[in-house]
């Protein structure tokens, strides 16, 4: 069996606050004398239902440590961490999440928030090989018209490089919102050539799934997952070509499955669809990216090529220049080759 750490792959799905080391945010919550809730610091991975209450919990925890950021060094140090943990695990392409509009109070507003994680992404990028590139993505639970700002502010800084800005997102409660409103500001964002990755077909089933690729016409879905409930919403995903950003810790921790093996990563990948494993929200969910393609290895049966398909799939779905993912799919014929 092969190093799945030593495996090139890109990272495509994890968000700044997640991503923080748990050590990471006890600094900083001694720092700014927080108090943080024990589910954040005893180190054991969250477990909720896919209840409404079961979400809030999360939310409530992933405000606690959101709480705790409170400086530029604050945003940098995270930045340069999910990437030294990220060139760790293999990944050579990550695209980080982030909302800006928690972080913008402390560091004088949306345009600062952006261009200190833009900043500190091309930072990390020449410190630990991994190129950074940034996702910018709207809140569900705000106005359709603070996406649109958000839209307008990430198409600013569009490009596929380390710290630029290479899509726009929509996150949070699934439930939350109403999917159509948010059409205008990916409208904008697909203007300026941005990829469309909005979150959705998690906590809810294949009928949001269909909803958001008709709203919001996506690239990459955040999660998909529950597109296999319905045979007719996978096939119109992979004849889209809309990459499927897979976390099965998250899956589990949330409960949308009892056990990883639940996960229906072997039933999407042969249905054809294009799949990238991430993180998520390491934070909280109690693992990282190369734990993901453990759990494909072995809950799932992956051989090593198909999890070196995995890894290509991921580098593919990317934003990444051409240059880099010839670079990165040529790693990967290294790994299996060396085996
Ligand atoms: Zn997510």
């Amino acid at each position: 069996m092969r190093d799945l750490a030593t495996l090139p792959k890109a990272h495509l799905h994890l968000h700044f606050t997640g991503s923080m080391r748990p050590d990471t945010l006890r600094d900083l919550a001694t720092q700014y004398g927080v108090r943080l809730p024990h589910a954040l610091v005893d180190g054991d991975p969250l477990r909720l239902p896919p209840t409404e209450r079961g979400w809030f919990r999360f939310q409530r925890l992933y405000d606690a440590a959101r709480a705790c950021v409170r400086s530029e060094a604050d945003m940098r140090r995270i930045v340069l961490e999910a990437a030294q943990d990220d060139a760790a695990e293999g990944s050579g392409r990550l695209e980080i999440q982030v909302d800006p509009t928690s972080y913008a109070p402390f560091v004088g507003g949306i345009t600062p928030a952006v261009e200190i994680v833009l900043d500190a992404a091309r930072s990390a990028s020449a410190a630990t090989g991994t190129e950074v590139a940034v996702v910018v993505a709207a809140s569900r639970t705000r106005h359709p018209l603070d996406a649109r700002t958000l839209a307008r502010l990430a198409a600013q800084y569009a490009g596929e490089g380390a710290g630029e800005v290479v899509g726009f997102g929509l996150s949070n409660d699934e439930r939350r919102g109403d999917t159509a409103e948010f059409a205008r500001a990916f409208a904008i964002a697909r203007r300026a050539g941005l990829a469309s990755v909005p979150h959705g077909g998690e906590l809810l089933g294949p009928g949001h799934v269909h909803e958001v690729v008709r709203e919001l016409v996506p690239d990459r879905l955040g999660h998909g997952v529950r597109s296999a409930e319905d045979r007719r919403v996978l096939d119109d995903v992979v004849d889209r070509g809309i990459a499927l950003e897979v976390c099965p810790a998250s899956n589990v921790s949330l409960g949308v499955y009892e056990e990883a093996g639940q996960v229906p990563l072997g039933a999407l990948v042969d249905a054809g669809a294009q799949v990238a494993l991430g993180a998520d929200d390491p934070l909280l969910f109690g693992s990282r990216l190369v734990g993901q393609y453990e759990t494909a290895r072995r809950e799932h049966g992956f051989s090593d090529t198909e999890l070196a398909d995995l890894a290509r799939s991921s580098i593919r779905a990317s934003r990444a220049s051409s240059g880099t993912k010839r670079r990165l799919l040529a790693g990967v014929d290294d790994w299996l080759a060396a085996g």
